[in-house]
Protein backbone atom coordinates (compact mmCIF):
# COMPACT_ATOMS: atom_id res chain seq x y z
CA UNK A 1 0.00 0.00 0.00
CA UNK A 2 1.25 3.25 -0.62
CA UNK A 3 1.31 6.44 1.51
CA UNK A 4 -0.75 8.40 -0.65
CA UNK A 5 -3.39 5.49 -0.83
CA UNK A 6 -6.77 7.02 0.10
CA UNK A 7 -8.44 4.07 2.87
CA UNK A 8 -11.84 2.36 3.57
CA UNK A 9 -12.67 -0.55 5.65
CA UNK A 10 -14.34 -3.33 7.85
CA UNK A 11 -15.19 -2.26 11.29
CA UNK A 12 -16.47 -4.98 13.55
CA UNK A 13 -15.11 -7.73 15.38
CA UNK A 14 -14.77 -10.32 14.82
CA UNK A 15 -13.82 -9.78 10.68
CA UNK A 16 -10.96 -11.89 9.85
CA UNK A 17 -12.78 -13.93 7.86
CA UNK A 18 -14.60 -11.19 5.88
CA UNK A 19 -14.75 -10.93 1.96
CA UNK A 20 -15.13 -8.06 2.16
CA UNK A 21 -11.61 -6.70 1.25
CA UNK A 22 -11.70 -9.14 -1.77
CA UNK A 23 -14.79 -7.35 -3.15
CA UNK A 24 -13.95 -3.91 -2.85
CA UNK A 25 -10.55 -4.29 -3.57
CA UNK A 26 -11.46 -5.74 -7.04
CA UNK A 27 -13.67 -2.87 -7.76
CA UNK A 28 -11.26 0.12 -6.63
CA UNK A 29 -8.81 -2.02 -8.96
CA UNK A 30 -11.02 -2.53 -11.97
CA UNK A 31 -11.78 1.35 -12.05
CA UNK A 32 -7.90 2.27 -11.28
CA UNK A 33 -9.02 3.79 -8.40
CA UNK A 34 -6.01 4.60 -5.58
CA UNK A 35 -7.72 3.11 -2.74
CA UNK A 36 -7.01 0.39 -0.64
CA UNK A 37 -10.13 -1.46 1.72
CA UNK A 38 -8.72 -3.47 4.61
CA UNK A 39 -9.69 -4.73 8.38
CA UNK A 40 -10.41 -2.71 11.31
CA UNK A 41 -11.21 -4.94 14.17
CA UNK A 42 -12.72 -3.42 16.98
CA UNK A 43 -13.96 -5.45 20.14
CA UNK A 44 -17.09 -4.39 21.71
CA UNK A 45 -17.14 -1.03 23.49
CA UNK A 46 -14.40 0.17 21.33
CA UNK A 47 -15.62 1.27 18.19
CA UNK A 48 -15.77 4.97 19.34
CA UNK A 49 -11.86 5.59 20.33
CA UNK A 50 -11.42 3.76 16.62
CA UNK A 51 -13.28 5.89 14.63
CA UNK A 52 -11.70 9.00 16.86
CA UNK A 53 -8.30 8.35 15.19
CA UNK A 54 -9.44 6.87 11.44
CA UNK A 55 -9.80 10.36 9.48
CA UNK A 56 -5.97 11.22 10.69
CA UNK A 57 -4.51 7.49 9.49
CA UNK A 58 -5.79 8.23 5.56
CA UNK A 59 -9.82 6.33 6.28
CA UNK A 60 -12.59 8.10 4.50
CA UNK A 61 -14.80 5.26 4.24
CA UNK A 62 -15.60 2.28 5.96
CA UNK A 63 -18.19 -0.76 6.40
CA UNK A 64 -20.25 -1.38 9.93
CA UNK A 65 -20.81 -4.71 10.80
CA UNK A 66 -21.71 -7.33 13.71
CA UNK A 67 -21.39 -6.05 17.05
CA UNK A 68 -21.60 -2.30 16.23
CA UNK A 69 -23.98 -1.47 13.74
CA UNK A 70 -26.41 0.32 15.80
CA UNK A 71 -23.19 0.95 18.89
CA UNK A 72 -21.51 3.51 15.89
CA UNK A 73 -24.29 6.18 15.95
CA UNK A 74 -23.66 8.07 18.97
CA UNK A 75 -20.05 8.83 17.57
CA UNK A 76 -21.11 9.99 14.36
CA UNK A 77 -21.52 13.70 12.75
CA UNK A 78 -24.82 12.78 10.76
CA UNK A 79 -26.96 10.17 10.53
CA UNK A 80 -28.88 9.41 6.93
CA UNK A 81 -32.54 9.13 6.86
CA UNK A 82 -33.08 5.30 6.47
CA UNK A 83 -30.04 4.52 8.87
CA UNK A 84 -31.71 6.88 11.74
CA UNK A 85 -35.25 5.20 10.94
CA UNK A 86 -33.67 1.77 11.10
CA UNK A 87 -31.20 2.52 13.49
CA UNK A 88 -28.20 0.87 12.39
CA UNK A 89 -25.28 2.14 9.73
CA UNK A 90 -23.29 -0.07 8.00
CA UNK A 91 -21.68 2.68 6.02
CA UNK A 92 -19.78 5.43 7.22
CA UNK A 93 -18.15 8.47 4.78
CA UNK A 94 -16.22 11.26 6.05
CA UNK A 95 -17.52 14.41 5.03
CA UNK A 96 -16.64 18.37 6.90
CA UNK A 97 -18.85 17.44 9.97
CA UNK A 98 -17.24 14.13 10.63
CA UNK A 99 -18.26 10.47 9.78
CA UNK A 100 -21.72 10.37 7.98
CA UNK A 101 -23.53 6.63 8.83
CA UNK A 102 -25.41 5.41 6.06
CA UNK A 103 -27.15 1.90 5.63
CA UNK A 104 -26.75 -0.06 2.24
CA UNK A 105 -28.11 -3.35 3.49
CA UNK A 106 -31.66 -2.15 3.36
CA UNK A 107 -30.95 -1.58 -0.49
CA UNK A 108 -29.29 -3.91 -1.00
CA UNK A 109 -31.52 -6.08 0.01
CA UNK A 110 -34.02 -4.65 -2.58
CA UNK A 111 -31.28 -5.02 -5.00
CA UNK A 112 -30.55 -8.77 -4.56
CA UNK A 113 -34.10 -9.53 -4.71
CA UNK A 114 -34.79 -7.78 -8.03
CA UNK A 115 -32.14 -9.23 -9.95
CA UNK A 116 -32.99 -12.54 -8.29
CA UNK A 117 -36.53 -11.52 -10.42
CA UNK A 118 -39.22 -10.79 -7.58
CA UNK A 119 -40.63 -7.36 -7.41
CA UNK A 120 -41.58 -6.33 -3.77
CA UNK A 121 -44.36 -3.31 -4.82
CA UNK A 122 -48.19 -4.54 -3.95
CA UNK A 123 -46.62 -8.25 -2.86
CA UNK A 124 -47.06 -9.87 0.91
CA UNK A 125 -43.73 -11.22 2.66
CA UNK A 126 -43.13 -13.34 5.75
CA UNK A 127 -39.88 -12.66 7.48
CA UNK A 128 -38.63 -14.67 9.78
CA UNK A 129 -36.21 -12.96 12.48
CA UNK A 130 -36.26 -9.56 13.95
CA UNK A 131 -32.38 -8.70 14.77
CA UNK A 132 -30.00 -6.20 12.50
CA UNK A 133 -30.36 -7.62 9.38
CA UNK A 134 -34.37 -8.31 9.52
CA UNK A 135 -34.83 -4.51 10.57
CA UNK A 136 -32.97 -3.70 7.31
CA UNK A 137 -35.15 -6.09 5.74
CA UNK A 138 -38.73 -4.90 7.03
CA UNK A 139 -37.95 -1.54 6.33
CA UNK A 140 -36.33 -1.91 2.63
CA UNK A 141 -40.06 -4.41 2.04
CA UNK A 142 -42.20 -1.68 3.42
CA UNK A 143 -40.22 1.21 1.38
CA UNK A 144 -41.09 -0.96 -1.58
CA UNK A 145 -44.55 -1.15 -0.86
CA UNK A 146 -44.57 -4.93 -0.18
CA UNK A 147 -46.74 -5.75 3.09
CA UNK A 148 -44.65 -7.62 6.03
CA UNK A 149 -45.43 -10.27 8.66
CA UNK A 150 -42.70 -11.24 11.06
CA UNK A 151 -42.27 -14.04 12.93
CA UNK A 152 -39.90 -14.38 15.72
CA UNK A 153 -38.64 -17.06 18.02
CA UNK A 154 -38.72 -14.14 20.72
CA UNK A 155 -42.34 -12.27 19.95
CA UNK A 156 -41.25 -9.09 21.98
CA UNK A 157 -38.25 -8.46 19.55
CA UNK A 158 -40.65 -8.72 16.99
CA UNK A 159 -43.35 -6.56 18.67
CA UNK A 160 -40.45 -3.91 19.22
CA UNK A 161 -39.38 -3.66 16.02
CA UNK A 162 -43.13 -3.26 14.61
CA UNK A 163 -43.81 -0.61 17.39
CA UNK A 164 -40.55 1.26 16.25
CA UNK A 165 -41.28 1.15 13.00
CA UNK A 166 -44.46 3.99 13.67
CA UNK A 167 -46.37 5.30 10.42
CA UNK A 168 -43.93 3.57 8.51
CA UNK A 169 -45.65 0.30 9.37
CA UNK A 170 -49.08 0.92 9.87
CA UNK A 171 -51.26 -1.70 8.59
CA UNK A 172 -48.85 -2.79 6.69
CA UNK A 173 -46.64 -4.53 9.10
CA UNK A 174 -47.35 -6.96 11.62
CA UNK A 175 -46.21 -9.44 14.10
CA UNK A 176 -47.60 -13.38 13.54
CA UNK A 177 -47.41 -16.06 16.12
CA UNK A 178 -46.26 -19.12 14.78
CA UNK A 179 -44.57 -19.66 11.07
CA UNK A 180 -47.98 -21.27 9.69
CA UNK A 181 -50.00 -18.54 10.98
CA UNK A 182 -51.07 -17.17 7.07
CA UNK A 183 -52.60 -18.76 4.57
CA UNK A 184 -49.92 -20.42 2.25
CA UNK A 185 -51.28 -17.89 -0.73
CA UNK A 186 -51.35 -15.25 0.77
CA UNK A 187 -48.15 -14.84 1.10
CA UNK A 188 -45.39 -14.11 -2.12
CA UNK A 189 -41.88 -14.15 -0.21
CA UNK A 190 -40.36 -16.21 2.51
CA UNK A 191 -36.73 -14.07 3.92
CA UNK A 192 -34.94 -15.95 6.24
CA UNK A 193 -32.86 -13.02 8.66
CA UNK A 194 -31.73 -15.61 11.04
CA UNK A 195 -28.13 -17.35 10.65
CA UNK A 196 -30.11 -21.15 11.04
CA UNK A 197 -28.47 -22.45 8.62
CA UNK A 198 -25.02 -21.59 8.55
CA UNK A 199 -21.73 -22.26 10.96
CA UNK A 200 -22.62 -24.74 13.64
CA UNK A 201 -26.60 -24.38 12.23
CA UNK A 202 -25.68 -25.45 8.74
CA UNK A 203 -27.98 -28.49 8.57
CA UNK A 204 -31.32 -26.60 10.45
CA UNK A 205 -33.51 -25.00 8.84
CA UNK A 206 -36.07 -21.61 9.95
CA UNK A 207 -38.59 -23.33 8.46
CA UNK A 208 -40.10 -25.76 10.35
CA UNK A 209 -39.58 -28.99 8.37
CA UNK A 210 -43.13 -30.31 8.59
CA UNK A 211 -44.60 -27.61 6.63
CA UNK A 212 -44.42 -27.32 2.91
CA UNK A 213 -42.76 -24.57 1.02
CA UNK A 214 -45.60 -23.96 -2.08
CA UNK A 215 -44.49 -23.54 -5.32
CA UNK A 216 -45.33 -19.92 -6.14
CA UNK A 217 -43.24 -18.44 -3.40
CA UNK A 218 -39.98 -16.86 -3.59
CA UNK A 219 -37.63 -17.86 -0.88
CA UNK A 220 -34.65 -15.38 0.25
CA UNK A 221 -32.14 -16.72 2.34
CA UNK A 222 -29.89 -13.67 4.16
CA UNK A 223 -27.09 -16.95 4.61
CA UNK A 224 -24.62 -17.39 1.90
CA UNK A 225 -22.67 -19.46 3.44
CA UNK A 226 -23.35 -22.70 2.32
CA UNK A 227 -24.37 -20.82 -0.87
CA UNK A 228 -26.97 -23.81 -0.75
CA UNK A 229 -28.47 -23.33 2.86
CA UNK A 230 -31.26 -26.62 3.83
CA UNK A 231 -33.94 -23.87 3.35
CA UNK A 232 -33.05 -23.31 -0.35
CA UNK A 233 -32.35 -26.79 -1.11
CA UNK A 234 -35.94 -27.43 0.40
CA UNK A 235 -37.52 -24.77 -1.34
CA UNK A 236 -35.96 -25.90 -4.87
CA UNK A 237 -36.85 -29.21 -4.41
CA UNK A 238 -40.75 -27.57 -4.00
CA UNK A 239 -40.34 -25.80 -7.24
CA UNK A 240 -40.06 -22.23 -5.53
CA UNK A 241 -38.01 -19.78 -6.35
CA UNK A 242 -34.66 -19.63 -4.46
CA UNK A 243 -32.15 -16.73 -3.58
CA UNK A 244 -29.38 -17.08 -1.45
CA UNK A 245 -28.18 -13.72 1.11
CA UNK A 246 -24.42 -13.37 -1.44
CA UNK A 247 -26.55 -10.94 -3.48
CA UNK A 248 -27.15 -8.93 -0.78
CA UNK A 249 -23.69 -8.75 0.34
CA UNK A 250 -22.40 -7.59 -3.25
CA UNK A 251 -25.02 -5.11 -3.84
CA UNK A 252 -24.76 -3.10 0.16
CA UNK A 253 -20.59 -3.27 -0.71
CA UNK A 254 -21.68 -1.66 -4.12
CA UNK A 255 -23.36 0.82 -2.85
CA UNK A 256 -20.88 1.57 0.05
CA UNK A 257 -18.77 1.74 -3.02
CA UNK A 258 -20.15 4.32 -4.85
CA UNK A 259 -20.89 6.39 -1.71
CA UNK A 260 -17.51 6.45 -1.04
CA UNK A 261 -16.22 7.55 -4.43
CA UNK A 262 -19.13 9.13 -6.25
CA UNK A 263 -18.63 6.37 -9.05
CA UNK A 264 -21.19 3.34 -10.38
CA UNK A 265 -19.84 0.10 -8.63
CA UNK A 266 -18.51 -2.31 -11.37
CA UNK A 267 -20.97 -4.76 -9.58
CA UNK A 268 -20.18 -7.83 -12.05
CA UNK A 269 -16.49 -7.35 -10.66
CA UNK A 270 -17.78 -7.69 -7.41
CA UNK A 271 -19.80 -10.74 -7.99
CA UNK A 272 -17.00 -12.59 -9.32
CA UNK A 273 -14.86 -11.23 -6.45
CA UNK A 274 -17.19 -12.67 -4.00
CA UNK A 275 -17.85 -15.55 -5.27
CA UNK A 276 -13.87 -16.31 -5.43
CA UNK A 277 -13.29 -15.27 -1.79
CA UNK A 278 -16.41 -17.14 -0.56
CA UNK A 279 -14.82 -20.54 -2.23
CA UNK A 280 -11.98 -19.66 0.56
CA UNK A 281 -13.73 -17.86 3.53
CA UNK A 282 -14.66 -20.22 6.14
CA UNK A 283 -16.76 -17.88 7.45
CA UNK A 284 -19.30 -15.66 7.03
CA UNK A 285 -18.14 -11.63 8.07
CA UNK A 286 -20.03 -8.93 5.93
P1 LIG B 1 -29.02 -10.86 15.04
O1 LIG B 1 -29.19 -9.39 15.16
O2 LIG B 1 -28.23 -11.60 16.06
O3 LIG B 1 -30.50 -11.49 14.95
C1 LIG B 1 -30.66 -12.88 14.84
C2 LIG B 1 -32.15 -13.20 14.70
O4 LIG B 1 -32.27 -14.60 14.48
C3 LIG B 1 -32.97 -12.89 15.94
O5 LIG B 1 -34.28 -12.53 15.54
C4 LIG B 1 -32.98 -14.22 16.69
O6 LIG B 1 -34.13 -14.41 17.47
C5 LIG B 1 -33.02 -15.19 15.53
N1 LIG B 1 -32.41 -16.47 15.89
C6 LIG B 1 -31.13 -16.68 16.27
N2 LIG B 1 -30.93 -17.98 16.53
C7 LIG B 1 -32.13 -18.60 16.33
C8 LIG B 1 -32.57 -19.94 16.45
N3 LIG B 1 -31.74 -20.92 16.83
N4 LIG B 1 -33.86 -20.22 16.16
C9 LIG B 1 -34.71 -19.24 15.79
N5 LIG B 1 -34.36 -17.95 15.66
C10 LIG B 1 -33.08 -17.64 15.93
O7 LIG B 1 -28.33 -11.25 13.65
P2 LIG B 1 -28.44 -10.43 12.27
O8 LIG B 1 -27.32 -9.46 12.20
O9 LIG B 1 -29.83 -9.96 12.13
O10 LIG B 1 -28.12 -11.58 11.20
C11 LIG B 1 -29.06 -12.60 10.91
C12 LIG B 1 -28.54 -13.42 9.73
O11 LIG B 1 -28.47 -12.61 8.56
C13 LIG B 1 -27.12 -13.97 9.92
O12 LIG B 1 -27.07 -15.25 9.36
C14 LIG B 1 -26.25 -13.03 9.12
O13 LIG B 1 -25.07 -13.64 8.66
C15 LIG B 1 -27.19 -12.72 7.95
N6 LIG B 1 -26.89 -11.46 7.28
C16 LIG B 1 -26.64 -11.51 5.95
C17 LIG B 1 -26.40 -10.33 5.27
C18 LIG B 1 -26.14 -10.39 3.79
O14 LIG B 1 -25.62 -9.41 3.24
N7 LIG B 1 -26.49 -11.46 3.13
C19 LIG B 1 -26.40 -9.10 5.94
C20 LIG B 1 -26.65 -9.08 7.31
C21 LIG B 1 -26.89 -10.28 7.98
P3 LIG B 1 -34.22 -13.94 19.01
O15 LIG B 1 -34.71 -12.52 18.96
O16 LIG B 1 -35.18 -14.89 19.60
O17 LIG B 1 -32.83 -14.06 19.58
Amino acid sequence: MSGEETRAGLIGWPVEHSISPAMQNAAFQALGLDWHYDLLPAPPGEVGSLLAGLAARGYRGANVTVPHKQAVLPFLGRVAGEARAIGAANTLVLQDEGWAGHNTDAAGFIGALREGGFEPEGAAALVLGAGGAARAVVHALLSAGCRVAIHNRTAETARRLVAELGPAGGPRARVIPSPDALEPDAVDLLVNATPLGMGAAAGASPWPEPLPLPAHWTVYDLVYSPAETRLLARARAAGAAAVGGLGMLVHQGALSFELWTGQPAPLEVMWQAARQALGAAPSTVM
